[in-house]
Protein backbone atom coordinates (compact mmCIF):
# COMPACT_ATOMS: atom_id res chain seq x y z
CA UNK A 1 0.00 0.00 0.00
CA UNK A 2 1.22 3.43 -0.63
CA UNK A 3 0.72 6.17 1.95
CA UNK A 4 -0.69 8.96 0.66
CA UNK A 5 0.61 12.17 2.39
CA UNK A 6 -1.06 14.87 0.31
CA UNK A 7 -4.23 13.63 1.25
CA UNK A 8 -3.49 13.17 5.11
CA UNK A 9 -1.82 16.68 4.84
CA UNK A 10 -5.48 17.81 2.87
CA UNK A 11 -7.55 16.17 6.11
CA UNK A 12 -5.21 18.18 8.16
CA UNK A 13 -5.50 21.38 7.21
CA UNK A 14 -9.13 21.03 6.98
CA UNK A 15 -9.78 20.30 10.73
CA UNK A 16 -6.97 23.27 11.52
CA UNK A 17 -8.77 25.51 9.70
CA UNK A 18 -11.97 24.37 10.88
CA UNK A 19 -10.19 24.71 14.43
CA UNK A 20 -8.99 28.35 13.79
CA UNK A 21 -12.08 29.11 12.41
CA UNK A 22 -13.70 28.16 16.10
CA UNK A 23 -10.96 29.95 18.18
CA UNK A 24 -11.98 33.06 15.93
CA UNK A 25 -15.61 32.69 16.51
CA UNK A 26 -15.38 31.56 20.34
CA UNK A 27 -12.81 33.51 21.66
CA UNK A 28 -11.20 36.09 19.09
CA UNK A 29 -8.01 34.35 18.72
CA UNK A 30 -6.67 34.32 15.32
CA UNK A 31 -3.44 32.66 15.13
CA UNK A 32 -0.51 34.19 13.88
CA UNK A 33 2.67 32.84 12.27
CA UNK A 34 5.73 34.79 11.14
CA UNK A 35 8.37 33.31 8.86
CA UNK A 36 11.88 35.01 8.86
CA UNK A 37 13.68 34.20 5.31
CA UNK A 38 17.55 35.28 5.15
CA UNK A 39 18.75 35.61 1.60
CA UNK A 40 18.05 34.21 -1.92
CA UNK A 41 18.19 30.54 -1.19
CA UNK A 42 15.38 29.47 -4.39
CA UNK A 43 14.59 26.29 -2.13
CA UNK A 44 14.22 28.46 1.10
CA UNK A 45 12.21 30.73 -1.43
CA UNK A 46 9.95 27.82 -2.51
CA UNK A 47 9.22 26.68 1.17
CA UNK A 48 8.84 29.99 2.60
CA UNK A 49 6.07 31.08 0.14
CA UNK A 50 4.26 28.03 0.23
CA UNK A 51 4.43 28.34 4.31
CA UNK A 52 2.50 31.70 3.81
CA UNK A 53 0.24 30.80 1.12
CA UNK A 54 -1.00 27.88 3.60
CA UNK A 55 -1.13 29.79 6.63
CA UNK A 56 -3.64 32.32 5.12
CA UNK A 57 -5.37 29.40 3.40
CA UNK A 58 -6.08 27.63 7.18
CA UNK A 59 -7.69 31.55 8.04
CA UNK A 60 -4.51 32.39 10.04
CA UNK A 61 -2.37 35.83 10.23
CA UNK A 62 0.96 35.31 8.14
CA UNK A 63 4.09 37.75 8.67
CA UNK A 64 6.53 37.09 6.35
CA UNK A 65 10.11 39.43 7.19
CA UNK A 66 12.44 39.05 4.21
CA UNK A 67 15.83 40.17 5.12
CA UNK A 68 18.74 40.84 2.36
CA UNK A 69 21.52 37.88 3.20
CA UNK A 70 24.26 40.70 4.23
CA UNK A 71 21.91 41.30 7.30
CA UNK A 72 24.06 41.60 10.55
CA UNK A 73 23.13 38.74 13.33
CA UNK A 74 22.48 41.69 15.59
CA UNK A 75 19.53 42.71 13.19
CA UNK A 76 18.27 39.94 13.31
CA UNK A 77 18.47 39.09 16.68
CA UNK A 78 16.79 42.39 17.23
CA UNK A 79 13.96 41.21 14.91
CA UNK A 80 13.28 37.99 16.60
CA UNK A 81 13.26 40.20 19.86
CA UNK A 82 10.24 42.69 18.52
CA UNK A 83 8.40 38.94 17.00
CA UNK A 84 8.88 37.75 20.80
CA UNK A 85 7.37 40.33 22.39
CA UNK A 86 4.39 40.90 19.12
CA UNK A 87 0.99 39.47 20.80
CA UNK A 88 -0.29 39.01 17.39
CA UNK A 89 1.88 36.50 16.64
CA UNK A 90 1.95 32.86 18.08
CA UNK A 91 4.62 30.91 16.18
CA UNK A 92 8.12 32.62 15.01
CA UNK A 93 10.03 30.49 11.96
CA UNK A 94 13.79 31.37 11.08
CA UNK A 95 14.11 29.47 7.34
CA UNK A 96 17.08 27.48 7.57
CA UNK A 97 19.70 27.50 6.40
CA UNK A 98 21.34 30.52 7.48
CA UNK A 99 23.96 32.91 6.19
CA UNK A 100 27.61 31.23 7.49
CA UNK A 101 28.43 34.77 9.69
CA UNK A 102 25.02 33.91 11.50
CA UNK A 103 25.32 32.31 14.40
CA UNK A 104 22.59 29.29 13.92
CA UNK A 105 22.33 28.54 17.53
CA UNK A 106 22.46 31.82 18.86
CA UNK A 107 19.68 33.37 16.57
CA UNK A 108 17.38 29.96 17.36
CA UNK A 109 17.79 30.23 21.22
CA UNK A 110 16.59 33.98 21.10
CA UNK A 111 13.14 32.94 19.41
CA UNK A 112 10.70 32.50 23.00
CA UNK A 113 10.30 29.20 23.39
CA UNK A 114 6.67 29.39 23.62
CA UNK A 115 6.28 30.77 19.84
CA UNK A 116 9.17 27.79 18.59
CA UNK A 117 6.89 25.93 16.21
CA UNK A 118 9.41 24.34 14.53
CA UNK A 119 10.75 22.69 17.71
CA UNK A 120 14.57 23.78 17.73
CA UNK A 121 14.77 25.61 21.44
CA UNK A 122 16.97 23.78 23.32
CA UNK A 123 14.01 24.23 26.16
CA UNK A 124 11.59 22.34 23.66
CA UNK A 125 14.39 19.88 22.79
CA UNK A 126 15.11 18.55 26.36
CA UNK A 127 10.88 19.07 26.89
CA UNK A 128 10.56 16.21 24.50
CA UNK A 129 13.54 14.11 25.79
CA UNK A 130 11.95 14.37 29.23
CA UNK A 131 8.12 13.63 28.10
CA UNK A 132 6.91 17.06 29.10
CA UNK A 133 3.37 17.10 27.34
CA UNK A 134 4.24 21.15 26.48
CA UNK A 135 7.33 21.22 24.52
CA UNK A 136 6.80 21.59 20.95
CA UNK A 137 8.19 18.95 18.61
CA UNK A 138 9.78 19.70 14.90
CA UNK A 139 7.64 19.34 12.33
CA UNK A 140 9.03 16.72 10.34
CA UNK A 141 9.07 13.91 13.02
CA UNK A 142 5.35 14.87 13.95
CA UNK A 143 3.87 14.50 10.11
CA UNK A 144 6.00 11.16 10.03
CA UNK A 145 4.29 9.93 13.17
CA UNK A 146 0.68 11.10 12.59
CA UNK A 147 1.17 9.16 9.48
CA UNK A 148 2.08 6.26 11.23
CA UNK A 149 -0.44 6.01 13.83
CA UNK A 150 -2.77 5.88 10.88
CA UNK A 151 -1.19 3.16 9.74
CA UNK A 152 -1.28 1.16 13.02
CA UNK A 153 -4.98 2.47 14.39
CA UNK A 154 -3.34 4.71 16.77
CA UNK A 155 -1.18 2.21 18.68
CA UNK A 156 2.53 1.66 17.99
CA UNK A 157 3.07 -0.34 21.45
CA UNK A 158 5.80 -2.65 21.17
CA UNK A 159 6.22 -2.15 17.60
CA UNK A 160 10.58 -2.47 16.70
CA UNK A 161 11.06 1.17 14.96
CA UNK A 162 14.56 1.56 13.32
CA UNK A 163 14.98 5.58 12.32
CA UNK A 164 18.35 5.79 10.02
CA UNK A 165 19.90 9.00 10.46
CA UNK A 166 20.36 10.99 13.59
CA UNK A 167 19.99 14.62 12.73
CA UNK A 168 18.99 17.35 15.27
CA UNK A 169 16.15 18.22 12.76
CA UNK A 170 14.24 14.51 11.73
CA UNK A 171 16.17 11.63 13.51
CA UNK A 172 16.60 12.66 16.98
CA UNK A 173 13.44 13.37 17.70
CA UNK A 174 11.50 11.24 15.48
CA UNK A 175 13.69 8.50 17.68
CA UNK A 176 11.82 10.04 20.85
CA UNK A 177 8.22 10.39 19.48
CA UNK A 178 8.99 6.48 18.80
CA UNK A 179 10.06 5.80 22.32
CA UNK A 180 6.93 8.03 23.67
CA UNK A 181 4.80 6.02 21.76
CA UNK A 182 6.09 2.64 23.27
CA UNK A 183 8.64 1.06 20.48
CA UNK A 184 11.91 -0.34 20.90
CA UNK A 185 13.83 2.26 19.34
CA UNK A 186 16.79 2.17 16.97
CA UNK A 187 18.74 4.66 15.89
CA UNK A 188 21.21 4.05 12.69
CA UNK A 189 23.69 6.55 11.32
CA UNK A 190 26.74 6.66 8.89
CA UNK A 191 28.76 3.99 11.46
CA UNK A 192 26.30 1.69 11.89
CA UNK A 193 27.64 -1.80 11.45
CA UNK A 194 25.89 -4.20 8.75
CA UNK A 195 22.74 -1.69 8.71
CA UNK A 196 20.74 -4.20 6.16
CA UNK A 197 20.47 -7.11 8.77
CA UNK A 198 19.72 -3.90 11.37
CA UNK A 199 16.76 -2.89 8.88
CA UNK A 200 15.20 -6.59 8.17
CA UNK A 201 14.57 -6.82 11.96
CA UNK A 202 12.48 -3.80 12.07
CA UNK A 203 8.79 -3.08 11.70
CA UNK A 204 8.64 0.32 10.97
CA UNK A 205 11.24 2.26 9.20
CA UNK A 206 11.66 6.17 9.01
CA UNK A 207 14.94 6.89 6.53
CA UNK A 208 15.97 10.58 7.04
CA UNK A 209 19.95 10.22 5.27
CA UNK A 210 20.08 12.25 2.26
CA UNK A 211 20.90 9.66 0.10
CA UNK A 212 18.82 8.41 -3.02
CA UNK A 213 17.66 5.26 -3.17
CA UNK A 214 19.95 3.82 0.13
CA UNK A 215 17.33 1.52 1.41
CA UNK A 216 17.17 -1.39 -0.62
CA UNK A 217 13.91 -3.41 -0.90
CA UNK A 218 16.06 -6.50 0.51
CA UNK A 219 16.50 -4.43 3.87
CA UNK A 220 12.90 -4.50 4.88
CA UNK A 221 11.01 -7.37 6.34
CA UNK A 222 7.74 -8.30 4.73
CA UNK A 223 4.93 -5.99 5.95
CA UNK A 224 6.74 -3.39 7.44
CA UNK A 225 5.50 0.29 7.20
CA UNK A 226 8.55 2.53 5.82
CA UNK A 227 8.63 6.04 5.93
CA UNK A 228 11.02 8.11 3.68
CA UNK A 229 11.97 11.28 4.76
CA UNK A 230 15.23 11.97 2.09
CA UNK A 231 14.58 14.43 -0.44
CA UNK A 232 17.41 14.10 -3.06
CA UNK A 233 17.10 15.73 -6.54
CA UNK A 234 18.83 13.49 -8.70
CA UNK A 235 20.07 14.42 -12.69
CA UNK A 236 19.32 11.16 -14.96
CA UNK A 237 20.77 10.98 -18.15
CA UNK A 238 18.48 11.98 -20.90
CA UNK A 239 15.97 13.85 -18.63
CA UNK A 240 16.15 17.55 -18.84
CA UNK A 241 14.92 18.73 -15.32
CA UNK A 242 16.66 17.17 -11.77
CA UNK A 243 13.81 14.57 -10.49
CA UNK A 244 12.85 14.23 -6.63
CA UNK A 245 13.64 10.81 -4.95
CA UNK A 246 13.66 9.55 -1.40
CA UNK A 247 16.79 7.75 0.68
CA UNK A 248 14.15 4.50 -0.08
CA UNK A 249 14.81 2.55 -3.49
CA UNK A 250 10.81 3.02 -4.31
CA UNK A 251 10.06 0.13 -6.52
CA UNK A 252 11.98 -2.24 -4.76
CA UNK A 253 10.79 -1.22 -1.60
CA UNK A 254 7.40 -1.39 -2.07
CA UNK A 255 7.29 -4.74 -3.50
CA UNK A 256 8.16 -5.90 0.17
CA UNK A 257 6.26 -3.40 2.38
CA UNK A 258 3.23 -3.78 3.96
CA UNK A 259 2.91 0.62 3.57
CA UNK A 260 5.11 2.96 2.45
CA UNK A 261 5.28 6.71 1.37
CA UNK A 262 6.56 7.84 -1.75
CA UNK A 263 8.89 10.72 -2.62
CA UNK A 264 6.78 13.09 -3.59
CA UNK A 265 3.62 13.45 -2.35
CA UNK A 266 4.64 11.24 1.17
CA UNK A 267 6.28 13.31 4.10
CA UNK A 268 6.78 16.72 2.56
CA UNK A 269 3.68 17.68 2.20
CA UNK A 270 2.54 16.76 6.15
CA UNK A 271 5.48 19.00 7.17
CA UNK A 272 4.06 22.41 6.98
CA UNK A 273 0.68 20.89 8.17
CA UNK A 274 2.12 19.79 10.98
CA UNK A 275 3.60 23.75 11.25
CA UNK A 276 0.38 25.02 11.18
CA UNK A 277 -0.67 22.50 13.58
CA UNK A 278 2.40 23.39 16.32
CA UNK A 279 1.02 27.30 15.37
CA UNK A 280 -2.60 26.27 16.25
CA UNK A 281 -1.45 24.60 19.51
CA UNK A 282 1.11 27.86 20.56
CA UNK A 283 -1.79 30.21 20.47
CA UNK A 284 -4.08 28.26 22.40
CA UNK A 285 -1.51 28.05 25.37
CA UNK A 286 -0.76 32.15 24.97
CA UNK A 287 -4.23 32.28 25.24
CA UNK A 288 -5.15 29.33 27.90
CA UNK A 289 -8.02 28.66 25.45
CA UNK A 290 -8.59 25.02 25.40
CA UNK A 291 -7.53 23.43 22.08
CA UNK A 292 -9.46 20.92 20.18
CA UNK A 293 -6.12 19.62 17.47
P1 LIG B 1 21.46 15.37 7.91
O1 LIG B 1 22.44 15.41 6.80
O2 LIG B 1 21.51 16.39 8.99
O3 LIG B 1 21.55 13.94 8.62
C1 LIG B 1 21.73 12.76 7.89
C2 LIG B 1 21.95 11.60 8.83
O4 LIG B 1 22.14 10.44 8.04
C3 LIG B 1 23.18 11.75 9.71
O5 LIG B 1 22.79 11.58 11.05
C4 LIG B 1 24.12 10.61 9.27
O6 LIG B 1 24.72 9.95 10.37
C5 LIG B 1 23.16 9.66 8.59
N1 LIG B 1 23.86 8.93 7.51
C6 LIG B 1 24.66 9.45 6.54
N2 LIG B 1 25.12 8.47 5.75
C7 LIG B 1 24.61 7.32 6.23
C8 LIG B 1 24.74 5.96 5.86
N3 LIG B 1 25.48 5.60 4.81
N4 LIG B 1 24.08 5.03 6.57
C9 LIG B 1 23.32 5.39 7.63
N5 LIG B 1 23.15 6.68 8.03
C10 LIG B 1 23.80 7.61 7.35
O7 LIG B 1 20.04 15.32 7.21
P2 LIG B 1 18.54 15.67 7.74
O8 LIG B 1 18.39 17.14 7.90
O9 LIG B 1 18.16 14.78 8.86
O10 LIG B 1 17.72 15.26 6.44
C11 LIG B 1 17.72 13.93 5.94
C12 LIG B 1 16.96 13.88 4.64
O11 LIG B 1 15.61 14.25 4.89
C13 LIG B 1 17.45 14.84 3.56
O12 LIG B 1 17.26 14.22 2.30
C14 LIG B 1 16.53 16.03 3.69
O13 LIG B 1 16.40 16.74 2.47
C15 LIG B 1 15.25 15.36 4.08
N6 LIG B 1 14.31 16.20 4.83
C16 LIG B 1 13.01 16.18 4.45
C17 LIG B 1 12.08 16.94 5.14
C18 LIG B 1 10.63 16.88 4.71
O14 LIG B 1 9.86 17.75 5.01
N7 LIG B 1 10.22 15.84 4.02
C19 LIG B 1 12.46 17.72 6.22
C20 LIG B 1 13.80 17.68 6.63
C21 LIG B 1 14.72 16.91 5.92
Amino acid sequence: MIIDGKAAAERLRRQIAEEVARLRATHDLQPGLAVVLVGEDPASQVYVRNKGRQTLEAGMLSHGHKLDASVSEEELLTLIDTLNGDPSIHGILVQLPLPDHIDEQRVLQTIDPAKDVDGFHPLNVGGLASGDPHALVPCTPTGCLLLLLEQFDGNLSGQNALVIGRSNIVGKPMAQLLLRESCTVTIAHSRTRDLPAVCRKADIVVAAVGRPGMVRGDWIKPGAVVIDVGINRVQREGEDKPKLVGDVAFAEAADVAGAITPVPGGVGPMTIACLLRNTVIAACRHAEVEGQL
